[in-house]
């Protein structure tokens, strides 16, 4: 019987993704830093195409972070109550909206550590906004598909966000990091996918250890 491979090879394994997902894009609709910010918030527990329905209404009513920061906390909850867990929801948006224009003059920042300030945001949220909304490479996304995909593929034993995240940004090249967590998410919901992984189809098969599979 041949030997699993302990880790796959990190260049092979960056390769396939970015044929499999040449241009890897976070699936939520934005224009401005804030909007992705709001957008990711309300991503949480919610698929993405259900807040795109729920956005553009939204940031018509609500253009700026000071606008949120002053909204009715009751009528923004009922606002964005179609992504579910809407009372947080609403208070994490306005709670860092408050902070934005508290602190910040209104406009997202640029850096992690400014980012990690606001309430509610924590490093996911801050590295889907830093990497797609400035191009800035602050870290590697890790959200729900990335943590398992990264667990199957043997690249983390870690389950805590934060432990993995740290495992990835020590494999995978700091210019990889802002493409790598979009196509690991595209990778884990469309062909790894949490109840039926798509294995006979999927471009990693030949060095996945497929762990817990
Ligand atoms: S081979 Fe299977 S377990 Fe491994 S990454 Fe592909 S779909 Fe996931």
């Amino acid at each position: 019987m041949p030997a699993t491979p302990k880790r796959p090879p990190i260049a092979t394994l960056i390769e396939r993704l970015h044929t499999a997902h040449p241009n890897p894009r976070y699936e939520l609709d934005w224009e401005t830093p804030l909007q992705l910010l709001v957008a990711t918030i309300l991503a949480a527990q919610c698929p993405d195409e259900r807040v795109n329905r729920v956005t553009p209404a939204l940031f018509a009513k609500y253009p700026d972070a000071r606008a949120f920061a002053e909204a009715d906390l009751s009528e923004l909850e009922q606002d964005v109550k179609p992504t579910g867990f809407f009372r947080n929801k609403a208070k994490a948006i306005q709670g860092a909206c408050q902070g934005l224009v508290a602190r910040f003059g209104g406009e997202v920042p640029r850096t992690m550590a400014e980012m990690l300030t606001l309430p509610g945001v924590a490093r996911k949220t801050a590295n889907v906004v830093l990497t797609n909304a400035y191009q800035i490479p602050s870290g590697v996304i890790v959200d729900s598909h990335v943590a398992r995909v990264s667990l199957r593929l043997g690249l983390t034993t870690q389950d805590r966000p934060e432990r993995i995240e740290e495992d990835l940004m020590k494999l995978v090249p700091k210019d990889e990091w802002i493409a790598f967590g979009p196509a690991v998410v595209l990778h884990g919901r469309y062909t790894c996918k949490a109840k039926a992984p798509q294995c006979g189809a999927c471009p990693l098969e030949d060095f996945c250890p497929k762990k817990g599979v």
